[in-house]
């Protein structure tokens, strides 16, 4: 009998573990594409954050097969020195490309296998990895980008992101998961990395003069999105990282998840096996050794821009960040070497990376100044209110399972409806865009989230969803059922906007407006722009 990929994938990891292949990567660099081993290529590699580019042989014809390398960066904190190297090796080794992810990771494209392990080497002298930033372990463990700088933040999750981190990552226990393990620790007030979607989201609370961590498990997105949901548990500060480490087993030994990869996430104990908050409570107890204390009450954020962007005073006086939009996440070297170049000139000589693929600079005593300059470089400060909401995931510029393009088409469609409509409201609209159900550039969550389809006639189109938002009343998007070539993408989402700029309250999101409004008004603003009106 065939085997399937679950019992293909489990029977791989089983053999030989992956974190355990370097010295293969060694020598298939030394030998050539050629000899790679396919189970290494399809399976193993990933848990050094290596993925073949496009369809593994190479995108649009490339005779030399490329992969992707998904650099780690805990909670997002980049020291210039570190962005600087990753610069240079993206020019070396990756033609320039640095994307920023939506998990805080920079992606090098277009590496070659006989260049792998000079990437490994130069990210490991200024201590950066690849190792977990894709496969069946625990990814970027994610946390708020102005931790320990936000004048208004619970705590510094910083040190509890790192500690995740430092046990997780590289430990054989837990480098054989049934899939990819989601981690999130919010200080702030903002939850700006969605501890919402994540395997495991831990918020920042006060219980009396103790700091410690809300719980929710078993969030994602994907084709099946789940909120994950808030056990009754305070975990104190110092536990964090157990509790972390708790539930990584707890997923590790379900091995129910390994029956079927598609169904391999921590939400399918809640979807499909009957395990509700109090088992896993429980369950997490019983590894802890002892009972957590109940769970305390928490402000929810209102939904809107997460994303510290512009200028703000830190905690300490006179300095400040400055948030810059990046564009959908697409950044080169030089403009890495710009960004560090400036954060060593106005700030502390770091750089933090954003959930909404966007970038701060930290540390800051002339943020005027610094705003020039950003602007200047492309990446500005007050950005337009489109811009600084969209983000898009990888589409099929590298993504072999991608149905369109999205991250030019975001961009373009940013910047062209920020040029139609300059009088949207100064909040940002949260525009996602994704190039397949898979999800990863969260259209789930977005106030209007467009998923790639493929038109009858075979021209790459765009299906419309609305209405989706975390925090205080959080919810996934509606499907709306309309689909449209994406080369009308722009006359029909500007219908929309514009409908909703006539028919709004006062001071109404636009995710308020899409929930409130019947399917029929919102499908004809989407015909044209004059149908608004
Ligand atoms: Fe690729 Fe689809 Fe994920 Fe986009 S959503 S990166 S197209 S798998």
């Amino acid at each position: 009998m065939r085997e399937s990929a679950a019992q293909r994938n489990e029977r791989i990891k089983a053999a030989k573990a992956p974190w355990d292949i370097l010295p293969d990567i060694e020598r298939y660099a030394r030998d050539g594409y050629a000899a790679i081993d396919p189970e290494d290529r399809d399976v193993r590699f990933r848990a050094w954050g290596i993925y073949t580019q496009g369809d593994g042989a190479g995108v649009f014809g490339q005779a030399v097969p490329r992969f992707m390398m998904r650099v780690r960066i805990p909670g997002g904190i980049l020291t210039t020195v570190q962005a600087r190297a990753v610069a240079a090796l993206s020019r070396r080794h990756g033609r320039g490309l640095a994307d920023v992810t939506n998990r805080q990771n920079i992606q090098l494209h277009w590496v070659e296998i006989g260049d792998v392990p000079a990437v490994f080497r130069g990210l490991a002298e200024v201590g950066l990895s690849t190792q977990g930033a894709c496969g069946d372990d625990t990814r970027n463990v994610t946390g708020c980008p102005v931790a320990g700088l936000d004048a208004g933040e619970v705590c510094d999750g910083s040190p509890v992101v790192r500690e995740i981190d430092r046990r997780l990552n590289g430990n054989p226990a837990y480098g054989n998961l049934p899939r990819k393990f989601k981690i999130c620790v919010a200080g702030c007030r903002e939850w700006c990395c969605y501890p919402e979607i994540n395997d495991v989201g831990m918020t920042a609370v006060r219980r009396g003069e103790q700091v410690g961590f809300s719980l929710r498990l078993g969030g994602g997105l994907s084709t099946a999105p789940r909120l994950g949901s808030r056990l009754d548990c305070f975990i104190p500060w110092a536990q964090a990282a157990d509790v972390a480490e708790a539930v990584a087993a707890i997923f590790r030994d379900s091995d129910c998840l390994r029956e079927h990869r598609h169904k391999a996430r921590m939400k399918y104990l809640y979807l499909q096996y009957g395990w509700d908050d109090e088992r896993f409570l429980r369950e997490i107890q019983a590894r802890l050794g002892a009972p957590l204390p109940p769970a305390v009450p928490e402000d929810l954020p209102p939904d809107g821009a997460r994303d510290h962007m512009g200028i703000h005073a830190q905690r300490r006086a006179g300095l400040f960040y400055v948030g810059a939009t990046m564009r959908v996440g697409r950044s080169h070297a030089d403009q890495l070497d710009a960004l560090a170049e400036l954060a060593d000139r106005y700030g502390c000589g770091e750089l933090r990376l954003t959930n909404a693929q966007n970038v701060i600079i930290p540390g800051v005593r002339d943020p005027e100044a610094l705003a020039g300059e950003l602007e200047t470089l492309g990446l500005p400060v007050s950005a337009s209110p489109v811009e600084r909401g969209t983000v898009a995931c990888t589409g099929s510029e590298f993504c072999k399972l991608a149905i369109t393009e999205t991250k030019g088409f975001a961009a373009a469609l940013a910047a062209e409806l920020d040029r139609r409509i300059p009088e949207y409201p100064a909040e940002s609209l949260r525009l996602h865009v994704t190039g397949c159900p898979n999800a990863c550039g969260q259209h789930w969550i977005a106030e209007l989230g467009l998923q790639g389809v493929r038109m009858p006639n075979g021209a790459e189109g765009y299906e419309v969803f609305v209405g989706g938002g975390l925090g205080r009343d959080a919810a996934f998007v509606r499907r709306l059922g309309v689909r449209f070539p994406a080369d009308e993408a722009a006359d029909r989402v500007e219908g929309l906007l514009r409908g909703y700029l006539l028919h709004r309250r006062d001071g109404e999101r636009f995710r308020d407006f899409a929930r409130r409004m019947p399917d029929p008004l919102l499908e004809l603003w989407l015909g044209t722009a004059e149908a608004a009106s």
